[in-house]
């Protein structure tokens, strides 16, 4: 098969780095991909935001799967397009993925299906949102609907906090003002991330993760688009897992089908795994960033024939078979992140990096220049390593680190704390 891969991130490396292994794979090419994507896969200068381009040149290369790694062109609708032009494509299309494009349809599909979520209710303006706020009292939760790049929520301590976000969200400071809100309850748990692949009607577990958003060691300092991730997540037993699947995962399927939106893909669930059990508290339509990196490394099974069926409505007889070992990922990234940074500081030991033990080095923002390799975005790079428990995973992982040099990166010393606390 022609497999063509659309991001270049370090999703899209990992993803890049599994169909490469598979022995269904002819060639592999990514769109736009990134240096390290590039051992894996045939870069292409796609900007695939045009959805004429990508289908031109999936007709021009003869491919036969594309998988699209980021929601934005999921959000877009390119499976559609895609699909509509007579190209194979793994994903959800953009009416499915509503679920994260729209936190107000996800909220509403939940309450009409019981399916565990935070108390909500959604609001098209600033007063009657402020009345909610007043008459349910801090800690609440306001989400801007619509994708914000994980800028549109706001967990407000205080109500002057709230009525703030309020103002903030409807006043066009994310961007543009957001033409709807949801204030909802505020759930306290420990948070997990739970991953399923399906085919329209019939969803397979994939695995679960924990993630670290915040920038800083002992989880502090402003949110990251994630700084490190592992699998599994201690706190997701096998009851707990099988919760989300009966509770939360098959009736969202069942859901959308019976809406006529079946849900093909990777459905992400964020979880707060609360006194009551598992509740849902969000819904991403791909494989997360950096939790992919992790599912990647303990997947046993051949991905290829996976994704296949699940486009093709065929994973009722499926199985995926995983490494018992854990997996985590450390990301660097460059000076400044998540605030300003600066492109092209050189980074070399990448070679040496990945000859320790059970290391993966994933790209997740550089370019060649001139033979070398140089930063190219904020999260740079994604150090990723197996290991029998979290605690030797993470001792991998930072020994891969240490001999990267790269003076203008830092990465984050703790990444798995709270699994390493819980194996002691
Ligand atoms: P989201 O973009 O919906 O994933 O929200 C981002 C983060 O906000 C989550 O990972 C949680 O840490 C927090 N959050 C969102 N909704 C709630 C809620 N209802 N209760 C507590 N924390 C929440």
């Amino acid at each position: 098969m022609n497999i063509l891969i659309l991001g270049s991130g370090g999703r899209e490396h990992a993803l890049a780095w599994k169909i490469a292994a598979s022995p269904l794979t002819d060639r592999l090419y990514c769109a736009p991909g990134n240096a390290g994507i590039a051992r894996e896969a045939e870069c292409a200068a796609l900007d695939i935001a045009d959805h004429v381009a990508v289908i031109a040149f999936a007709k021009e290369r003869k491919i036969d799967l594309v998988v699209v790694g980021p929601e934005v062109p999921l959000c877009a609708g390119i499976v559609d397009d895609l699909e509509a032009a007579g190209i194979k494509a793994f994903g959800p299309t953009k009416w499915a993925a509503r679920l994260e494009g729209s936190k107000g349809f996800t909220k509403d599909l939940c309450k009409a299906n019981n399916i565990p979520t935070a108390a909500y209710m959604r609001f098209k303006g600033a007063s009657a949102a402020k009345d909610y706020v007043r008459k349910n009292g801090a800690p609440i939760v306001v989400k801007a609907d619509g994708l914000a790049a994980g800028k549109g929520v706001v967990v407000a301590n205080s109500i002057e906090e709230a009525e703030a976000a309020i103002d903030m969200m409807f006043g066009g400071r994310l961007g543009t003002p957001a033409w709807e809100i949801v204030i909802e309850e505020c759930l306290v748990g420990e948070e997990a991330s739970f991953f399923a692949l399906c085919d329209g009607d019939t969803a397979i577990a994939l695995a679960s993760a924990q993630d670290h958003k915040r920038v800083g060691d002992g989880d502090k300092g402003p949110n990251t688009g994630g700084m490190g991730a592992y699998s599994p997540a201690p706190i997701m037993t096998a009851d707990i897992d099988r919760r989300v699947m009966d509770e939360i995962i098959h009736p969202t399927v069942r859901a959308l089908k019976h809406a006529g939106a079946p849900f093909k893909g990777v459905l992400f669930a964020g979880l707060m795994i609360t006194a009551q059990g598992p509740k849902l508290i969000e819904y991403n339509v791909c494989f997360g960033d950096p939790e992919c990196q992790v599912l990647m490394l303990r997947m046993m099974s051949d991905l290829v024939p996976a994704l296949l069926a699940a486009r093709d409505g065929q994973l009722k007889s499926f199985d995926l078979r995983w490494y018992p070992d854990a997996a985590l990922t450390v990301v660097m990234a460059a000076k400044g992140y998540p605030g300003s940074y600066e492109k092209g500081s050189i980074i070399e030991g990448l070679d040496a990096a990945a000859q320790v033990e059970g290391v993966e080095v994933f790209h997740a923002g550089t370019r060649s220049e001139g033979g070398k390799i140089v930063a190219n975005g904020g999260r740079v790079l994604n150090i990723c390593a197996r290991g029998k428990s979290v605690r030797e995973a993470q001792s991998r992982a930072y020994a891969a680190v240490d001999r990267i040099n790269w003076p203008g990166g830092f990465c984050r010393r703790d990444i798995g704390w709270r699994a390493i606390e819980r194996e002691k």
